[in-house]
């Protein structure tokens, strides 16, 4: 059998997932670089892809703003075997591993990972660690999440509305930059 025929086959067992990156205390890149690391040495995830990494100005509700420097985003594209919660309480593991405290919603973190899209599933879960959803709500009004999703697959489409990410992506510069449409 050649060499892509075997990587095929194990492929084709898992479902593709994409993660959220997201830094803003600390050793920013590292930390985003470690949580990759640990990811692809987890059981279950069979391969992971990340996206090129970018700074952004935090941004928050009114009701709770985000506190902090500047963040570095990104996105990591996943090959797993594992359910959605299964994913989620890996992040949580990941995100403890590396320092996370968790006391106010939206302050400073030294990592945040968020399950954007799980193959095209649509999940609603309340369980022991916590509430998950996925698709991530805001996965389509904010373009830190949009661009690197996009740049690893630009096929890309929203699970519940089955709009192209590309489309979303391309009204929110459209709604940024009024003055230009
Ligand atoms: P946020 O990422 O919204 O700033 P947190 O990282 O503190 O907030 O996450 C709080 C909780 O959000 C997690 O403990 C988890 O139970 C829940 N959650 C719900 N959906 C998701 C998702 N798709 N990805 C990650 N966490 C999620
Ligand atoms: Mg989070």
């Amino acid at each position: 059998m050649r060499d892509e025929e075997i990587i095929d086959e194990g492929l084709s067992e898992g479902i593709y997932a994409y993660i959220g990156l997201g830094s803003n205390l600390g050793e920013r890149r590292q930390q985003i670089q470690a949580a990759v690391e640990a990811l692809g040495r987890s059981d279950g995830i069979l391969r992971t892809r990340v996206s090129t990494l970018i700074e952004t100005e935090p941004v928050g509700t009114e009701k709770f703003p985000a506190t902090g420097g500047a963040y570095i985003n990104g996105a990591v594209e996943v090959v797993t075997t594992l359910s959605p919660y299964e994913l989620l309480k890996l992040c949580l593991d990941i995100e403890r591993s590396l320092g996370r405290i968790r006391n106010v919603k939206n302050e400073a973190r030294t990592i945040d990972l968020d399950i954007l899209i799980f193959g095209d599933q649509c999940v609603f879960e309340n369980q022991a660690e916590g509430q998950l959803q996925v698709p991530h709500p805001r996965l389509h009004e904010r373009a830190f999440v949009l661009e690197p999703l996009v740049e690893l697959n630009p096929t890309l489409r929203h699970p519940h509305t089955q709009v192209f990410l590309t489309s979303y992506l391309k009204d929110l510069k459209i709604c940024l930059r009024p003055e230009e449409s």
